[in-house]
Formats: C-alpha cells, sequence, structure tokens
C-alpha cells in the first residue's frame, strides 16, 4: 500500500460556496480560541495544553454552539492538531537557536481551509473521465460539490483523507488516497542510460541528446508581474484598487506555478519511463539561492545578478524535480543516482580523463587542458554524474570519496565513456 496525493478543484455553487466560507470560518474561530486558551494557561499558571486537553472541550462547545456540529469532530480536532503542528514548529526552531514568530491568531480571510483526517464526514464519487462529486457532511448540512480531476490509480485506490483549502478564491480538495503497489507501477518504454544536469540556461541537459529547453515562465511572465506590483505601489494601501491589483498578481502567480508543475510533471514522467538508469546531482538549493547581499562588513559581489540568479533557480523549481523522480523512479523500476555534488563536482570535472577543471559560472564550455577533451558544460557534468552512477553501486550515490580509485584515462569523445564501461545491476 502506498499513500498517493491528488488535487481537484471543485466547483460549489453559490449557497455551497457561501456555506464552506462558513465552515472555514467557524474552523479559524476555533483556532484562534484554542491559541487563546494555550495563552492563557501558560501566562496565569504556567501550564501548557495539547490539543488532547482540548479536544475534550469539543462536545461542551458543540452543545453551545450547535453551528459547529455539521463541521464533523474529526475535522474540529485536526484543526486543533493544526495548532499542535504550530507550537511544535516554533519550538523547534527555538531550540535551533532562531528567532520565529509565536504562533499568530488568523484572521478569517487568512484561513486557508480544513481537513478531515480519516474517512469520515465525506465521500468522494468519480465519475469516469474527470468528473467527480465530493459530499461533505451529513444529514441537512450535507452538500454534494461538483470537483474535477481525475488520477491514474483506478478503482483500487481507496481515498483516506482529505483538506480543503481556498486559493485564489477557489476551493481546492486535496485528497490522500491508499494505492495498492501494483497500481502506483509505471510501464517503462525504453532502458536508456542517462546523465541529466539540470539547469538555468537550458532546463535539463543530457549526456547526448538535444536538451529540453527551459520554458522560462518567469522571464516572460516577470516584467507583468513587475508592472502590477509598481501599479499597486502607487495605490492608497487597502484601498479598492489596491486589493484589485492585489488579486491580479496573487492570480499571475497561481498561473506560474500551475505552468510549472504542469511542465515538471510530465518532463519527469517522460524521464522515468525511457531511463533504466537516470543520474544526476543532489541538490543543494538553499546553498544556490544563498543572498548574494553579504554582511556590512563583507559586502557580496554581484548582488543584481545573483539575485536574478536566485530567482531563475527558485523558479525552475529543482525541489519539486527532485520529489517528483524520487517517487517516478520507483514506480518506474528506474535506478536514481544521486552524485554528491560537492565530492565529485560534476561541472568542475572533466568526463573524459577525471581531473578538476576549475571554472566560473560564465564560462559554458568544458576544455580540458589535460586531455583536450571539449564539451558544452552541462553536457560534461551530465556525463560525470553518469559514469559516477556506474561506479557506485548504492542508489543514494557516494561519489569520488567511495572510489577505490579513479577512471583510467580515457582519449576522445566522451560517448564512448559511458557505452564502454560494464552496466552494473540495471534497477534497484
Ligand atoms: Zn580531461
Amino acid at each position: 500500500m502506498q499513500r498517493r496525493k491528488v488535487t481537484l478543484k471543485l466547483y460549489p455553487n453559490a449557497a455551497q460556496a457561501a456555506r464552506l466560507e462558513d465552515w472555514t470560518r467557524l474552523h479559524c474561530e476555533l483556532y484562534n480560541a484554542a491559541l487563546e486558551e494555550r495563552i492563557d494557561a501558560w501566562r496565569k499558571e504556567g501550564k501548557s495544553i495539547s490539543s488532547f486537553d482540548q479536544q475534550n472541550v469539543l462536545p461542551q462547545i458543540k452543545a453551545d454552539r450547535p453551528e459547529f456540529i455539521a463541521l464533523g469532530s474529526h475535522a474540529l480536532q485536526q484543526t486543533l492538531r493544526r495548532l499542535d503542528l504550530a507550537f511544535a514548529a516554533f519550538f523547534r526552531r527555538v531550540k535551533a537557536g532562531q528567532t520565529p514568530g509565536f504562533p499568530r491568531f488568523k484572521s478569517s480571510m487568512r484561513f486557508s481551509g480544513f481537513a478531515y483526517p480519516d474517512p469520515a464526514g465525506w465521500k468522494l464519487m468519480q465519475h469516469g473521465g474527470r468528473g467527480a462529486t465530493l459530499r461533505l457532511g451529513s444529514g441537512e448540512a450535507a452538500m454534494s460539490i461538483r470537483a474535477r480531476g481525475r488520477h491514474r490509480f483506478g478503482d483500487q485506490a481507496k481515498p483516506n483523507d482529505i483538506t480543503l483549502t481556498r486559493k485564489g478564491g477557489g476551493w481546492f480538495v486535496s485528497v490522500t488516497l491508499r494505492v495498492p503497489d501494483a497500481a502506483c507501477a509505471r510501464e517503462r518504454t525504453a532502458d536508456f542510460r542517462r546523465g541529466v544536469d539540470f539547469g538555468i540556461n537550458d532546463w535539463a541537459t543530457f549526456d547526448e541528446g538535444p536538451p529540453i529547453a527551459n520554458p522560462r515562465w518567469l522571464r516572460e511572465e516577470l516584467p507583468h508581474l513587475a508592472a502590477l506590483q509598481r501599479q499597486r505601489a502607487r495605490k492608497k494601501n487597502g484601498s479598492l484598487r489596491f486589493k484589485r491589483l492585489g488579486r491580479r498578481i496573487a492570480r499571475l502567480h497561481d498561473r506560474i506555478g500551475n505552468l510549472r508543475r504542469d511542465f515538471v510533471q510530465k518532463e519527469t514522467t517522460r524521464m522515468v519511463r525511457q531511463c533504466a538508469v537516470l543520474a544526476t546531482e543532489q541538490l543543494a538549493p538553499k546553498t544556490m539561492s544563498r543572498s548574494a547581499k553579504g554582511t556590512v562588513d563583507a559586502p557580496g559581489r554581484r548582488v543584481r545578478q545573483k539575485a536574478g540568479l536566485n530567482r531563475e533557480i527558485l523558479s525552475a523549481g529543482f525541489g519539486m524535480v527532485h520529489r517528483m523522480l524520487a517517487y517516478k523512479a520507483e514506480e518506474a523500476g528506474t535506478r536514481l543516482h544521486l552524485s554528491h555534488t560537492r565530492q565529485l563536482k560534476p561541472s568542475q570535472r572533466c568526463a573524459a580523463c577525471w581531473e578538476l577543471v576549475p571554472k566560473t559560472l560564465a564560462q559554458r564550455v568544458h576544455g580540458c587542458p589535460h586531455c583536450g577533451h571539449t564539451a558544452p558544460r552541462d553536457q560534461n557534468s551530465a556525463m560525470v554524474v553518469l559514469i559516477d552512477a556506474f561506479n557506485t553501486q548504492d542508489t543514494s550515490g557516494t561519489g569520488v570519496a567511495a572510489r577505490p580509485k579513479p577512471l583510467p584515462r580515457q582519449r576522445g569523445k566522451s560517448k564512448s565513456v559511458t557505452r564502454e564501461t560494464p552496466a552494473t545491476t540495471p534497477c534497484v
């Protein structure tokens, strides 16, 4: 059994939308009341309360305020647990020496939604094609909301829990499915062995063959976004026009996010379907996108360029790429190899002779002074991680440190290097 998440868009009618808003407001009220109770208990008695203590009060609340009954007890408990999570995150960060903000009271406008933690109080019916119906609540308060979206797991997938969220004026339901392993499997159409380098000039460069160009959603949409933000900056804060522009900006952000997710979903699926071995480097987006500003004493260099680069890095969504590749590779029986970036230094290493050839980010071509091998920079690093995948047996990738001795020197085209390297076990 495995867990998979799918998101469906909801199409509530006006009455249903109003009720969803009402329910969100009540959940928010509960959240704020629970937060206040915790703060009071701590101030007055130095006592901390958990969500379990607070759950016990729920029946009393429902007796006093019957409008809470329709929300379902488990959904209410889930909102209390959400507060627990907020506190847990707060204390974890305090412990780590950071200075987090204390869990906040939320306005119902900002409260994102609510969740049902188990298969009770709701039912999701799939109608074939893309149509579905979500039935919420019971008795008089029950409502059947039209939904759109589908998943590929068929009838064996059982919905386990749902989260309803409000985003950009629309409602979405995120469903966790329990799927039998067999239904998760993906068919593979080819058994290529590929090294891939994810970048910002091209989105993905392979050890051979054409790269996948970067669609650059952000570059195309960014001037538009910036213009809207400038317009909003001229409006009076909180005015009608200010809010209207705020909504347009939010919608544009959503649009960019949707385009990105769609693109990455399709490309990662294609990769794992075609490859028996897929090698790439481990990811460290935090260090890659670290602020270039530096400090007052040691100001950074090329701050503007680095800021633009950060934006591109984040927009390309490599974290998302790796998460998708990880589970999709497992589903397709593809061996995903992640090279240790700092040990291996794929962008600095020569794929033909394995010597380190330092270059700056601006140098787009790898030219090796040791063996004369030249290749486009990204293609060279894709080749290096692919070789690394053959040299290390485990999927996690251990890189240079684990290698007993460097590869024998080889001359000529890098292509021959991989093809002649004996294959390791294809799948793990
Ligand atoms: Zn070389």
